[in-house]
């Protein structure tokens, strides 16, 4: 038996050793780029060359897509570091300071990180396949030039970040091509249905998902990124297919955090790309277009914890396997591999002939860092009644490697960020605290500023995030340092024992989740319009109880779990006479129902809006939601008590016989919630609400030569028109069920100037007066415009309801803050 075992094992080691290493085009059995690679087969490649030169690399799975899809990481070196490699990672996170072991880190002849992450964006297909060659171009013994520069460089792969995305393209491709490719533009096989496969599972573009990390796909990802902290990172995109090539160095605006040293290498690595282009007559462009500011990108992201990150785009979207460009030629998708490939070799190279300085100002980024260089606060205060709300936060801080604690000092000033001004502290209960003196610091600036850095050029996405608005945290910056001490978490949730009933605050998401589970579970619910007082204590409106009468049999001890799987404190009720207020037998007291909730989708949907509202229900209130069809709503609607319409074009709808059927479901008792545009395509079908006009013709009487613009101005005339994203101070009317759980007030990212006028036969809930502009940029033009106006508001209608919301309050699933409005509109209101 012994024998035969060992006879096994030997056979198993020959086999491995047998295996031969083989290029991509072998392993395929096509050249790379003729076809598109599955999934799959790219891990099975990388797993194949890891088995043919298992002393350079080493693959690893570090987690799955939502579909079940592997994720994987290789990393290549020569075999004396692939021996190490663990000590190389820790003495990396010495330098960066993150490592706790106190062991001083060597930088003399540590090798620097490379990272290249292929295929965020899953129909932009071309790095992956380019990924594959890199890895054998590393690994092939014939080369030697990269075996030079392996000698001071690790190189990390992600060959596909999103593999779920690329398979939906590649797939679908698979499916529209014929034998040949077809060049032409109009071809089927070049015009991508809805929702495409630039997104993961839930339409997120992962992208933009960096920091916040709420998709699976990037939680997995950044647990290994700050396990690392690469000294380079480069992730591969692909834009127009009439585009050239683009590298850095990066466009204006840099956020200032962003160093002398991470700028001017930026440029060298762009020169040594341009170089390779340059002998290939390939055109490219530099300075435009992507610039550094929003943190949640695979270049701002790295940037501001260390490396130097870039983006690279390929021409290529689209494409196909071939398609006919602009000048008559024809771009492959062999051509936009090699591009990819190309950057992806010369950016090597740079960074294993700058090694040893790579290292150095790595080093020193992070010494800086922990001397809170540049940063004016030296100490963030957050405190909140909720210790959910603080919980919220600190997670975050988690995934992004930030340390964060409590100070027990509190008699300190600092400025507010609810009131704009500098004020004595007031704790509301329970506290964060988080010191500008760590490695993540310049993260902590970014993350934390009131009034985030802009200069007045175009930019890329939204100008404004800071966590106290964005997650609605009472918080104050100070300037002065704070000793911050090890962080107090709340204490455990005990069971109660209810003989009349239960009573449940509403002041956090745990609260609405809460509520989610209970409901599923058929345990009755109700909730108090109005604040009341019961036992001594104070309750406020939204309050949820729980009774024993008419109740289901355990609802107790439902109860009780769920009030500790979501970590919301109960308090007993044993008689249903309430001190002040509303008894809970009055018709102030309204029983939940819970609804059945449909969602609108396809062509007339904006693809990430119904991916938010989706992955909310799947993933955050784990609630069911059916998912329709805008195009053919047919004549189910009456199977659903709500209807939502996220942020959407609606063509197919704009008629009489689809907005009878919605208006006939409002009639009939159903609740319409409509979001963004599709709250301003409500308002197209008479139902109380109108959209505010902006007329800026005042403007442009004073002068009578306003239209007379220069030519070369073009792109700069644009700006005072425009908001990519800026923060509001929005008042609330919190007696109305959409605003339970808040203040009087709500901070809003507006990405538009779109208002609705006051309603005169409805709830003003949400409202913009005049000194609503909090951070972030708004052109000149376009600020005036934002005031006086509706942005939340509730209209009954027959027996239904309608609720809009104008601004997106579930915006990349980050915009904490407006989580609990959107529920509102779920669960309460018009209950
Ligand atoms: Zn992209």
């Amino acid at each position: 038996m012994r024998k035969i075992f060992f006879a096994i094992l030997l056979l198993q080691v020959c086999i491995a050793h047998a295996q031969t290493l083989q290029s991509p085009d072998q392993f395929l059995g096509y050249k790379v780029g003729t076809e598109f690679t599955k999934h799959f087969k790219i891990v099975d490649y990388f797993k194949a060359v890891a088995a043919a030169k298992p002393d350079m690399v080493k693959v690893e799975k570090y987690g799955e897509t939502y579909e079940g899809r592997d994720l994987m990481l290789a990393y290549i070196a020569l075999p004396e570091n692939l021996q190490k490699l663990d000590a190389i990672r820790l003495n990396n996170l010495r330098m960066a300071g993150v490592n706790k072991d106190k062991m001083a880190p060597v930088t003399d002849g540590a090798p620097a990180i490379v990272w290249l992450s292929y295929n965020v964006h899953g129909n932009e297909p071309a790095s992956s396949e380019a990924a594959m060659k890199v890895l054998y171009a590393l690994v092939d013994p014939n080369n030697k030039e990269t075996k030079e520069w392996l000698k001071n460089v690790v190189v990390i792969i992600d060959p596909c970040i999103n593999p779920d995305g690329r398979d939906r393209y590649v797939n679908w491709y698979n499916n529209a091509a014929g034998a040949t490719y077809n060049p032409n533009p109009s071809a089927r096989e070049h015009q991508e249905p809805w929702p495409q496969g630039r997104t993961n599972h839930y339409n997120f573009d992962l992208n933009r998902d960096w920091a916040w990390q709420t998709q699976i796909e990037t939680q997995q990802r950044l647990k290994k990124y700050n396990e690392w902290l690469p000294e380079v990172h480069v992730d591969y995109h692909e834009q127009g297919y009439n585009a050239p090539y683009y590298f850095a160095p990066a466009a204006e605006p840099y956020h200032e955090v962003i160093t002398k040293w991470q700028r001017d290498f930026q440029t060298q690595i762009g020169k040594n790309n341009a170089k390779y282009f340059d002998t290939n007559g390939w055109l490219y462009f530099t300075k435009e277009v992507f610039d550094l500011l929003y943190p949640s990108y695979g270049d701002t992201y790295p940037t501001y914890n260390g490396s130097i990150g870039m983006t690279y785009e390929q021409g290529g979207i689209g494409a196909g396997l071939g398609v006919r460009t602009n000048d008559g030629d024809t771009l492959t998708l062999v051509d936009r591999a090699t591009h990819h490939y190309t950057t992806s070799m010369s950016t090597i190279e740079i960074s294993a002939k700058n090694a040893a300085r790579l290292v150095t100002e790595f080093k020193k980024y992070f010494d800086d860092n922990r001397n809170a260089i540049g940063s004016d606060y030296k100490t963030y205060v957050l405190t909140a009644k909720d210790p959910n709300k603080i919980q919220a936060v600190a997670k975050l801080l988690d995934a992004n490697g930030i340390e964060y604690g409590n100070v027990s000092n509190t008699a300190f000033r600092g400025y507010n960020y609810f009131t704009g001004k500098e004020e004595a502290y007031s704790e509301e209960g329970y506290q964060l605290a988080i010191s500008a003196y760590q490695p993540k610091s310049r993260m902590v600036k970014v993350l934390f500023e009131p009034k985030s850095f802009i200069s007045d050029s175009a930019t890329y996405d939204i100008t404004a995030w800071a966590v106290p608005y964005s997650y609605g945290i009472k918080a104050y910056a100070l300037k002065e340092k704070l000793d911050v001490g090890p962080f107090k978490t709340a204490a455990a949730i005990t069971n109660v024992a209810a003989d009349y009933g239960l009573l449940i605050p509403y002041t956090s998401m745990n609260a609405v989740k809460l509520l989610s589970n209970l409901l599923q579970q058929g345990v009755k619910v109700r909730y108090s319009e109005k604040p009341f007082t019961y036992n001594g204590k104070n309750y406020a409106q939204g309050t949820l109880i729980v009774l024993k009468g008419n109740n289901i049999q355990n609802w107790e001890q439902l109860t009780n779990d769920a009030c500790k799987q979501f970590n919301v404190q109960a308090d007993e009720v044993e008689s249903g006479f309430v001190d002040k207020g509303a008894d809970f037998g009055s018709s102030y007291i309204h029983f939940i129902t819970a609804p059945k909730v449909a969602l609108l989708t396809g062509r007339d949907v904006y693809s990430d809006a119904a991916g938010e509202v989706w992955s909310f229900f799947d993933n955050t209130l784990n609630y069911p939601v059916t998912q329709l069809n805008a195009e053919n709503i047919g004549n189910t609607l009456s199977d659903f008590d709500i209807l939502i319409m996220p942020n959407g074009s609606y063509n197919s709808l704009n008629n009489k016989e689809a907005q009878d059927k919605i208006k006939a479901f409002i009639k009939n008792g159903g609740k319409v919630i409509a979001l963004e545009k599709g709250a301003a395509f409500i308002a197209g079908m008479d139902l109380g609400f109108k959209l505010k006009s902006n007329d800026d013709d005042s403007a442009r009487n004073k002068d009578e030569y306003a239209d007379l613009k220069k030519y070369a101005d073009r792109e700069r005339d644009v700006l005072p028109q425009s908001i990519s994203g800026a923060i509001y101070k929005v008042e609330l009317d919190n007696t109305h069920p959409l605003a339970f759980g808040y203040p009087d007030f709500y901070y809003t990212l507006k990405q538009d100037d779109r208002l609705f006028e006051f309603l005169k036969d409805g709830w003003n809930v949400g409202v913009l007066k005049k000194a609503g502009y909090t951070s972030g940029f708004a052109g000149s033009k376009i600020k005036p415009q934002i005031q006086d106006g509706l942005l939340f508001g509730a209209v009954e209608s027959g027996k239904g309801s309608v609720v809009i919301i104008t601004d997106d309050v579930l915006f990349r699933l980050f915009w904490e803050n407006g989580k609990m409005l959107f529920s509102n509109a779920v669960f309460l209101v018009g209950q």
